[in-house]
């Protein structure tokens, strides 16, 4: 079985001399373990935070050890109760083609309801994130305009479509590609959109915003949040979901410089995790399940192909390749 190790921390940008991809034994399963043949295995925005050995709110990859992110497989041999083989689960055990692990870390998922890899996007947590920083965090109501920035990203899409779908008055995203503002608007139904690279956000959202913001989700940081704190309407919220601008950076990023505008427009910005929301999962499942079997909330997927281009796939999220959620099929 072949796993991807970290085996120096990155500064700046991570490399590819960073990582190495190592051959093991396929290790049989214990009494209470299963042992999983990965199908899709997930890369993330967040995974650079643990590649850096910064306390966080999850521990850092450990040096020569197998990298682990959401993956889905099915079980091939189990020495667990409830669990079979030939079933398919959700687990923590990515980067990797072959996982042995407890079997209480695995959570079933039905192949035949929706397709594999959506677990890992539109129904799985990237989803919950857009679901739960829109609805919880964000407080979004009816008749609020949303700005949602890495808009095309598979949190980012789900977030300016959950607002429309729920009766957002405009609906506005960014993002860094001329054919990914394209999708936004003409298949997404977002009311307005522009890439960030073609000019200033400030500048670009003050016309695609002339009634200001109520909601911003932030997944970007940087000169978008700036810019929204300027755009942001009276009583309005700003949902701090990423900052996917700054984590590369090697010195800390400056803030806005406008917080003060928080004090006029009794404005409140909260940084979450979708770790805490895990209490909104059966609403989100059947209120996004039915909208996407439905085809009112769509959803792209980056397909990637090959666990020798797991480290690309991840890469490529920094990037920007991706539309939609960024996957690796194995
Ligand atoms: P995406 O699918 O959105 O992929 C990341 C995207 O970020 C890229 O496609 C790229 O799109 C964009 N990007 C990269 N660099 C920059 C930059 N310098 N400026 C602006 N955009 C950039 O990833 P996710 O949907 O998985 O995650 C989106 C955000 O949500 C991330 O910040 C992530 O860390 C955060 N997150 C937070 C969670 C939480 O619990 N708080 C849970 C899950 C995700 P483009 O072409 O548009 O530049």
């Amino acid at each position: 079985s072949r796993e991807w190790h970290l085996v120096s921390r990155p500064v700046g940008a991570p490399e590819p001399k960073d990582f190495d991809m190592v051959e093991v034994p396929v290790e049989r399963p214990g009494k209470g373990q299963i042992l999983v043949r990965n199908a899709y295995v997930s890369v993330d925005p967040y995974m650079r935070g643990r590649m850096s050995s910064a306390k966080s709110y999850v521990a850092p990859y450990e040096l020569g050890r197998p990298m682990q992110g959401g993956a889905v497989g099915e079980v091939v041999a189990s020495e667990a109760e409830g669990i079979e083989p030939g079933d398919h689960v959700l687990h923590f055990f990515g980067w990797r083609e072959y996982a042995t692990f407890d079997a209480e870390h695995a959570t079933k998922v039905d192949p035949e309801a929706a397709p594999l890899s959506t677990y890992l996007g539109v129904l799985g947590m990237t989803g919950l994130t857009a679901y739960a920083g829109l609805l919880r965090v964000a407080s979004f109501k009816e008749g609020d305009s949303v700005f949602v920035s890495g808009a095309a990203g598979a949190v980012g899409s789900q977030v300016g479509q959950i607002a429309k779908l729920k009766g957002a008055s405009r609906v506005i995203g960014s993002a860094g590609s001329d054919e990914k503002v394209r999708l936004l608007t003409e298949e997404y139904g977002f009311d307005a959109a522009f890439n960030y690279k073609n000019g200033p956000v400030h500048e670009q959202l003050k016309e695609a915003a002339p009634d200001g913001v109520d909601v911003y989700f932030d997944n970007v940081g940087g000169d978008h949040l700036e810019a929204a704190i300027a755009r942001l309407n009276r009583n309005g919220r700003i949902a701090v979901c990423g900052m996917i601008s700054v984590y590369n950076n090697t010195e800390p990023a400056p803030g806005p410089r406008n917080l003060a505008r928080l004090i006029q427009t009794r404005g409140r910005i909260e940084g979450f995790l979708v770790g805490d929301h895990y209490d909104l999962q059966p609403d989100f499942r059947r209120e996004v399940g039915a909208w996407v079997r439905s085809g009112e909330l769509k959803y792209r997927e980056t397909v990637v192909e090959g666990i020798e281009n797991n480290l690309d796939a991840f890469l490529g999220v920094l990037r920007g390749d991706n539309t939609g959620k960024m996957v690796v099929k194995l």
